[in-house]
Parts: C-alpha cells; sequence; structure tokens
C-alpha cells in the first residue's frame, strides 16, 4: 500500500461493510437494510455470491439439512424441489434472494479483504486490490469452511494427472473411463464418490476413518405441495417449524452419548442391510466411535458405491503421491489417472491470514493463538463494532447453520441500536464476561459427543478443545442473541 499514490486509492465510507456474500453476509445485508440501515457495502472476494455454494459444485452437491430450514426465515422458498435441496437450487436461490431484496449494486465483487484495522473511530477494511472502505462496523461473513485443507502427503505435487480439491473441483477434467483415487470421506466425499463411480474405470477410495452414515430422506417436493406452500405460507412455516422441532430433539443425545444409541442402531442397522453379503468391506467402513462424535452423514448412495465391483476401499495409511499414483503403508502403488481430494477445510485458522487489528494495536491472531473465542461466537473483547458471522462455537451437528446466522443479525442489529441510541461509536465487549461465556461453554462442552466419543474431528483444536460447536439448542442460542445484554460490553 505505500507506493499507491493516494490519489489512486479507491476509498469509500460506510456505515457497515460485510465480508462475503454468502448465506451470512446476505443476511447481515437483509437485516440491515430492512432496519434502514442502507448505508452498507459486501465485499466479496468472486465475481458471484453464494459463499460455499458457489464454491462447492462437485458432483452431488447437495444440502444435508432440509431445505425448508435451510433457507431464511425471511425468504421462504415455496419452490424447493426436494427436501433436501441440491448445490445447483441452493446456488439459485441465494441469488434470488440478492434480486429480490435490491442488493446487488452494494456488492463489490473481486474485493478480498487481507486487513482490517481499528483507528479509535472506524475500520479500515483494504482489499487485495488495495482498494478501501472505512466503515464503522465490520460484519465477517466468510464463514468457517472456505479454505479447502490440502493434506500434508509428501510427492502430492509431482502427481501427473489432474488432481484437485472437491471444494474447486476441476470440471475440465473428465473422468469418465479414468482410473481415480479419491482420498476423504467426510460430508462432502460421501456425495460425490457415488458420482465419479458411476463415469469411472475404477474408484479408490482412501478412509482414513470411517464415517457414520444414515439413509437420507430426500425426495422430491409434489407440485401439490408446493402450490400450496405458494397459496398458503402459513404452511410451509409450518413444515419448517417441524423440521425445526424434530432436529431440535437431537441435541439432547449429542450431549450425553449414551442416549445416541438409539441412532446408532439406525445407522449399524443399515450397514447390515447393505452389506448382508459382504462382511468384509462392512468391516472396513463400521466406524469406531461413537455416532455424533464426527459430523453424521446422510446417503442413499454412498454404501451402494462402494459394493460396486471397480470401486476399492484402501484402509492402509498413505505414505506419498508418486507420479503416477498413491502408495500406502503396505508398499502397494496403487496407480490412477486423476486424485480428488475431499479433505475438508483448514478450519480454526482464525481469520485465514486476514489481519485485523483491534484496540491498541493488537491483533486478532495473536488474541487467537490459543484458538479462536468469541463472546457468544460473535464478538471479540478489543475488536470494537466487529461482528463474526459464524463464529467460534456457533457450529451444529443437529440442524441449519441459517439459523444461527439469522440469531447472530438480531444481536448486530441490537449492538448498532444501543451504539446509536448511547451516542456511542461502538460496541466493545468486555473481556471478562467473554471468558466467563467461553468457560461456561468449554464446561457444557465436556462429556459431550464430540468430545468423549472417541474421534478426532475437526471441531476440535490441537489441544482437544472445542471451538466449533454450539453445544445446545438453537433456540436457547437465538434467546441469548435476540437482544445484547448492555453489562457484558461497554461504548467506545
Ligand atoms: P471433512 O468432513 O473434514 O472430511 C475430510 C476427510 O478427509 C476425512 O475423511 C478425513 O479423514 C480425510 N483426510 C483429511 N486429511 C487426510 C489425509 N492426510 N489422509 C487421508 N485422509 C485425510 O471435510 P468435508 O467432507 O469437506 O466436510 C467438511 C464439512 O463441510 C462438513 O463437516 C460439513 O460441516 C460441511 N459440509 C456440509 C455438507 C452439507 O450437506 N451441508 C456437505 C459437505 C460438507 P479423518 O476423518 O480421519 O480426519
Amino acid at each position: 500500500m505505500e507506493n499507491v499514490p493516494v490519489e489512486t486509492v479507491d476509498v469509500q465510507d460506510v456505515d457497515v461493510a460485510i465480508v462475503g456474500s454468502g448465506f451470512a453476509g446476505l443476511a447481515a445485508a437483509v437485516r440491515l437494510d430492512g432496519a434502514g440501515r442502507r448505508d452498507l457495502v459486501v465485499l466479496e472476494k468472486g465475481t458471484s455470491v453464494g459463499g460455499t455454494w458457489r464454491d462447492n459444485t462437485y458432483p452431488g452437491c447437495a444440502c444435508d439439512v432440509q431445505s425448508h430450514l435451510y433457507s431464511f426465515s425471511f425468504a421462504p422458498n415455496p419452490e424447493w424441489t426436494r427436501t433436501f435441496a441440491r448445490q445447483p437450487e441452493i446456488r439459485a436461490y441465494l441469488e434470488s434472494v440478492v434480486d429480490r431484496y435490491r442488493l446487488r449494486d452494494r456488492i463489490r465483487f473481486g474485493r478480498e479483504v487481507v486487513a482490517c484495522e481499528w483507528d479509535g473511530a472506524r475500520w479500515t477494511v483494504t482489499s487485495a486490490d488495495g482498494s478501501v472502505v472505512r466503515a464503522r462496523a465490520v460484519v465477517w461473513g466468510t464463514g468457517p469452511l472456505h479454505l479447502p485443507a490440502t493434506p500434508d502427503i509428501p510427492g502430492l505435487d509431482e502427481f501427473t494427472g489432474p488432481a484437485f480439491h472437491s471444494a474447486r473441483w476441476d470440471h475440465d477434467a473428465d473422468l469418465a473411463g479414468k482410473r481415480v483415487a479419491v482420498i476423504g470421506t467426510g460430508a462432502s466425499a460421501i456425495q460425490f464418490v457415488p458420482q465419479v463411480a458411476k463415469e469411472a474405470a475404477s474408484l479408490t477410495l482412501f478412509q482414513r476413518t470411517a464415517p457414520w452414515v444414515l439413509p437420507k430422506p430426500d425426495r422430491p417436493i409434489p407440485a401439490v405441495l408446493r402450490r400450496l406452500f405458494w397459496a398458503v405460507p402459513a404452511a410451509q412455516k409450518l413444515a419448517r417449524a417441524l423440521v425445526w422441532t424434530r432436529n431440535e430433539m437431537l441435541v439432547a443425545g449429542f450431549l450425553k452419548p449414551s442416549r445416541m444409541a438409539v441412532i446408532e442402531r439406525v445407522a449399524r442397522a443399515y450397514l447390515d442391510r447393505t452389506f448382508a453379503d459382504r462382511p468384509d468391506l462392512k468391516a472396513k467402513v463400521t466406524p469406531d466411535f461413537t455416532i455424533g462424535c464426527k459430523r453424521i452423514l446422510m446417503s442413499n448412495d454412498y454404501y451402494a458405491a462402494l459394493k460396486a465391483p471397480h470401486v476399492d476401499v484402501v484402509t492402509e495409511k498413505i505414505v506419498r503421491v508418486t507420479g503416477t499414483g498413491v502408495q500406502t503403508a503396505d508398499g502397494v502403488l496403487h496407480e490412477v489417472d486423476a486424485i480428488v481430494l475431499g479433505t475438508g477445510f483448514r478450519v480454526g485458522e482464525g481469520m485465514g491470514g486476514v489481519r485485523v487489528t483491534g484496540r491498541d494495536g493488537v491483533l486478532l491472531d495473536d488474541v487467537w493463538a490459543d484458538g479462536p473465542h468469541a463472546y457468544l461466537g460473535t464478538t471479540v473483547a478489543g475488536f470494537p463494532n466487529l461482528f463474526l458471522m459464524i463464529g467460534p462455537n456457533t457450529g451444529l451437528g443437529h440442524s441449519s447453520m441459517v439459523y444461527m446466522i439469522e440469531s447472530q443479525t438480531s444481536f448486530l442489529l441490537d449492538a448498532l441500536r444501543h451504539v446509536d441510541e448511547h451516542g456511542a461509536t461502538a460496541l466493545d465487549t468486555r473481556r471478562d464476561r467473554q471468558d466467563a461465556f467461553n468457560a461456561e461453554i468449554q464446561r457444557r462442552l465436556e462429556g459431550s459427543v464430540w468430545s468423549s466419543g472417541g474421534c478426532r474431528s475437526w471441531y476440535l483444536d490441537e489441544h482437544g478443545r472445542n471451538r466449533t460447536i454450539w453445544p445446545g439448542y438453537t433456540v436457547d442460542y437465538r434467546r441469548r442473541t435476540r437482544r445484547i445484554t448492555p453489562a457484558d460490553h461497554e461504548l467506545v
């Protein structure tokens, strides 16, 4: 920045800068706009909206949360064609929200934010192209699952064929008739493995940990029901409420692992049914931890794909990748033409390399050196008017993140209202209240299935601490975020 003449720097002053235009960024924009806070800009690094639903275009990409709940309460979509929508439909839905709420002219595409600095009164938000936005408040809506994790496997760079991550699917790589290796068996892989298996000559699936998989109650929503939702919006509200209530009832199980036995029985029955004729394969794909410890997966075609004669599940540890294949610890070189990494995301890296400087020049990365933590997953002491969407400990294993995002927008609006009513500039959370909140969260997580279920997941950091999950009911989170508690914050 030092070498850029001041007159050429693109500078914009706004009240609120929103970073990211996925579900979180768009929810914030709609709610702020609706509350009369129209002086806002959305900074989006890509060329279109949608966040994770824009980036993940792998074959079979779909949501594992029911469409009526995985959408904004303020923008119901009577047109959902399936109980669990697929990626193109969700992406189109987000585009439609932008049009419906006339947000497009507020979005600046190609703006990858690299730094945010608080100067005592405003944030200076700098993008990679050198442009600057000065804002009283920043809403950070990039989500925790947007930086693909490339595994540290020796030789991966030397592979001569196409090798790509599921979140950056290479649609130019024709996998038809090819020998394909897939690394990983998480929520993404179980969706694209059956699709790749349909066209590949062979598929070798490298499984480090077998996931629990339940049948997915996914079906088309009949046209008559869609018409009903158009004609009687209350019917769709009811459908949403029913799904939400059913999901909410699962929380008690996650907090007390012994209660997960019921769900585990369903998953075991699914394994028994599917692999009755393949005990060898069943043994390989049967998990060795309590269900729920990692995200519970849902699929109707994953297990069937694994049984296909040209699909091989390899559980030997990968030791290296060569120019022509993947070598495992037993010395076998699995020769393949393409490698697909379903290896998840870099979670727990805080702001993913963005330099965030708060009061007194303190860096958020330093505050988070021991792991990300916040107050209600939304604010961080020392970083006034910075609102994190889907911040630490707001993740769910049982319900819709869109519900959590909407809860956070209420907190955001109330915080700004409080600041304005008191003629202040910003709201800064008190460190002692933030610490008390985190102590409470960690206490509630003790003994939960995520901590004691016998697995290692991306929910836990390297110290085994869970900085990811909200350990309770979503309704509890909604109640706590509806209004701010003034005593937990100070006005700047
Ligand atoms: P993930 O759940 O983190 O799975 C990554 C997979 O890669 C795991 O099986 C992991 O094995 C394996 N892996 C990682 N590094 C490896 C290595 N070096 N060698 C061998 N295997 C390795 O990632 P994901 O499937 O992309 O899903 C991430 C999250 O995205 C999900 O938990 C979910 O929250 C979200 N998601 C949601 C949906 C949806 O429908 N809503 C769909 C896709 C993703 P280990 O299990 O042994 O670590």
